[in-house]
């Protein structure tokens, strides 16, 4: 069912999918493009379990936000983990669909059938925590809560949700988009079973991939996180420091996965997941406990500000994800202003690299949008302009890269530069492609383009279906294929299922032309087509103007995009 929310008249309306969706549009990513392209103009802020939501196999939990980013201006589009898409199944909504601005703060209120938007000014000003515990104290443990904290409120563009005290929609600024509602929460809870086609051939198959999901595929998340990476990529040359002018941290041991381990308390899982990714960690110094940082965390407000010691980089994420900020924008917004103050172009001695103090007060200022935080607060585009600085900002249509240098990497500067979101590493996880290489094909450019094409398919079919991508070396699509026709009841091949994945693809890239892209928006920042990297083993290594437009030529053919703009018909 559709539920259909206007905060302006306070109507409240449910209704049946239309009969096709399922098929053509999977849930999740599917379902959540689908209805933006088609209610652009309502500016409407969109939630979207994951196909497979609810279903008890492994790792499907996913729930997508979608609506215009107020980052961007293009496609926003973020997805958590947790509990929330679950508890939208179980409440009997695949999609949540939020219009018009409230003139009071409200919150959603979902008691199964029972809908109403309610009074939610005595949380207004309260963090994201603080607001969860608040939901949880008056209707209950079960309900599940998806927040803003205070960014959101102050309509800081990069604000996330939260929920499940750590579970981010991290990027695109839908937090933001949810603050300029003035939608405080939504808060679920539902009580109906998920129903599949064949329950207990299913069951079966439930068995078995618990068994692999427990495998050496998974190991390096259940052990370390998703910081269990950061050492080779550290020793591949690939690790984002001092504002992306090195691929490598001279202190990155004191950042590890394995150094992480010494403030670890214990794990955490999203609904069904044997994997157990989420750590918990503490810091003696700050007096948090609080769950990750995330190897993206690590990076965006460790090395790449030039900072290794794990208390300052436990307290900074806690910081964001309370007042409700994407990590990755705040680390890459402060690495830049670290770099203006060394190079003198902002008057601040406090602006270094590695000066922890300093990130955390420009953290709160951010938040709050006070100090210079306030001209951080509505993105990396306009505060580089106000410098004249934009080539020193690392940026595609106004937001930064996860975690992996791209003038090492062909394969990911593709990604990032062609896709919908801006500089994204999830929809492509290109990254992977070429390092996948120990030779010189990681810097060759040759079949790149064609292999992210289908790397965007795969990912696509992740948060379409609700699977998380920690446990792609579980799920391919044959297997993919054999579980959605075992829910669903109707046969669909890995075939089938990657030419709904590249639809889906081509309404999101839909949703940007309306949006007014333009080619040239396709682009990479000036430091990834100019700057040779100074440290081994990637020295002199950058990508060239015309290696990349020969990739993004090859990635539109693979696409059958004609400059770049599909053909959609819904
Ligand atoms: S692997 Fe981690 S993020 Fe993914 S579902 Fe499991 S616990 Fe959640």
């Amino acid at each position: 069912m559709i539920l259909r929310v206007d905060l302006v008249s306070g109507k409240i309306e449910k209704g049946e999918l239309p009969k096709d969706y399922r098929e053509k549009y999977l849930g999740g990513n599917g379902y959540g493009v689908v209805e933006l392209y088609k209610h652009l103009k309502e500016d409407p802020l969109i939630f979207a379990a994951g196909g497979m939501d609810g279903t008890i196999i492994p790792t499907a939990n996913i729930t997508g936000v979608f609506g215009i980013s107020p980052l961007t201006g293009f496609l926003g589009e973020s997805y958590f983990k947790g509990h929330f898409g679950t508890e939208m199944m179980f409440a009997g909504y695949e999609i949540i669909f939020i219009k018009g601005e409230s003139k009071r703060p409200v919150f959603l209120h979902i008691d199964g059938d029972n809908v109403s938007i309610e009074d939610a000014r005595e949380v207004w000003g309260k963090d994201a925590w603080k607001t969860e515990d608040h939901f949880k104290y008056r209707f209950g443990e079960r309900v599940e809560v998806a927040s803003i904290g205070i960014a959101g409120e102050n309509k800081v563009k990069f604000a996330c949700i939260t929920h499940g005290y750590g579970r981010q929609a991290g990027r695109t600024g839908m937090g933001c988009l949810m603050g300029q509602k003035k939608l405080k929460a939504i808060v679920i809870r539902g009580n109906k079973p998920v129903k599949t086609a064949n329950d207990e051939r299913l069951f079966g198959k439930i068995l078995e991939l618990d068994k692999l999901a427990e495998g050496e595929g998974t190991e390096k998340y259940r052990v370390y996180g998703t910081p269990g990476g950061l050492k080779h990529l550290n020793e591949s040359g690939a690790l984002p420091t001092r504002n992306w002018q090195q691929a490598s941290f001279e202190k990155a041991e004191n950042i590890t996965g394995e150094e992480m381990k010494h403030y670890w308390k214990h794990d955490i899982s999203c609904f069904s997941c044997p994997i157990a990714c989420g750590k918990l960690t503490s810091s003696r110094k700050y007096r948090v406990k609080e769950e990750g940082p995330e190897y993206e965390t690590i990076y965006a407000l460790g090395s790449n500000c030039g900072i290794d010691d794990f208390n300052t980089i436990i307290e900074a994420n806690e910081l964001c994800d309370t007042f409700g900020i994407d990590t990755i924008t705040t680390g890459n917004l402060i690495a830049l202003a670290f770099e203006l103050g060394e190079k003198g172009i902002i008057k601040d001695k406090e602006l270094v690299f590695g000066n922890g103090d300093k990130e955390l007060g420009l953290i709160k200022q951010i938040a709050s949008r006070t100090g210079l935080g306030a001209e951080m607060a509505d993105g990396i585009v306009p505060f580089a302009k106000k410098y004249k600085a934009l080539k020193y900002a690392m940026q595609v249509k106004g937001m930064e890269p996860g975690g992996f240098h791209p003038n090492s990497l062909p394969a990911y500067a593709l990604s990032i530069a062609i896709d919908v979101r801006g500089a994204d590493h999830q929809r492509a996880g290109a990254y992977g492609i070429d390092l996948a290489f120990c030779d010189e094909q990681r810097f060759s450019i040759k079949g790149k383009a064609r292999q992210v094409k289908e790397s965007e398919d795969y990912y696509t079919l992740f948060d379409s279906l609700g699977l998380c991508k920690f446990a792609r070396k579980v799920y391919n699509v044959d297997l993919m294929a054999e579980l959605w026709s075992l829910v669903t009841g109707k046969k669909v091949s890995a075939k089938e299922l990657k030419e709904k994945a590249a639809k889906i693809y081509d309404i999101e890239k839909a949703i940007n032309i309306k949006l007014g892209w333009k080619e040239s928006d396709d682009s990479l920042p000036e430091r990834v087509t100019s700057m040779p990297l100074p440290d081994d083993p990637v020295k002199g290594r950058y990508i060239k103007q015309k290696d990349f437009e020969i990739m993004k030529k090859e990635y539109y053919a693979a696409r059958g995009w004609a400059k770049g703009v599909p053909k959609v018909k819904l």
